[in-house]
């Protein structure tokens, strides 16, 4: 099995950035693992669940992630629980370093209950495994909504803040060094925020407490190449932020 490189990403991502191809820091992430990361459950692997009526409830309960996994599969509390396969809670560490937050499963997720199991998850473990993240080692990987919103649209603002405190249970329970956000509508939920994420790509900002930033989602790197190159600057300021927090992360 071939170590994944960030020569390798570049060429996938159809970089031309001698800066990056160079960066001695950035020359080492290996592919193989995440690669190899199976298809069900993994027992390494931490699940959430719960459902709260509110924030604090959360806070106080003495929630796990197992015991919000539980409460999102059970939960009726909008639409999308007629039309879901599967909840997707999400996946990873517990005590990540890094908690990746998307938008909510599509056709591939729902199917197996698993966050970014698809073609843009694909790329997701590729763009995190350049700067040494991956969900089985140092990461989890949620979404603002559990259930898949039909035919892929956005979830509706009542779908999020139906599913929004299971994200802030899981946030509590995790307690990430960093938050890294997918997208627009990853953006704009948390941050509460109508500015867009071409603005506030890359932008490490605070999001109570942990230092936050937003980058382009996988997909709209599928659809449109041009946010290949911005997508690698963002993700080099998160490296270095994190490795400043977190000087071991990798480890
Ligand atoms: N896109 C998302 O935002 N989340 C997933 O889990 C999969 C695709």
């Amino acid at each position: 099995m071939s170590g994944y490189t960030c020569e390798n990403f570049s060429r996938e991502m159809h970089f031309h950035d001698d800066e990056i191809l160079s960066n001695e820091n950035f020359q080492s992430a290996n592919f193989s693992s995440a690669h190899n990361f199976p298809n069900t459950h993994n027992s390494s692997v931490a699940h959430s669940d719960q459902n709260f009526s509110n924030e604090q409830t959360a806070h106080n309960s003495g929630a796990t992630l197992e015991s919000i996994a539980k409460k999102i599969s059970a939960c009726q509390n909008c639409v999308l629980a007629k039309t879901r396969k599967n909840v997707v809670p999400g996946e990873g560490v517990a005590n990540p370093a890094v908690l990746v937050i998307g938008e909510g499963p599509g056709a591939d997720e729902d199917a197996q209950g698993r966050p970014f199991v698809g073609k843009a998850g694909q790329l997701l473990d590729k763009m995190l495994a350049a700067i040494h993240l991956h969900r089985e080692k140092n990461c989890f990987i949620a979404n603002i909504v559990k259930c898949r919103p039909p035919m892929n649209r956005d979830p509706s603002p009542d779908e999020c803040a139906a599913c929004s405190a299971f994200l802030q249970a899981q946030i509590h329970v995790l307690q990430p060094k960093m938050i890294l956000a997918l997208g627009r509508v990853a953006l704009q939920k948390l941050l509460d925020t109508s500015i867009g994420i071409t603005k506030m790509h890359g932008k490490i900002v605070d999001y109570k407490g942990i230092p936050f930033m937003a980058t382009f989602h996988p997909s709209a790197l599928l659809r449109d190449e041009t946010y290949k190159r911005p997508a690698w600057e963002d993700l080099k300021i998160f490296r270095a932020k994190l490795l400043e927090i977190c000087p071991n992360y990798e480890s």
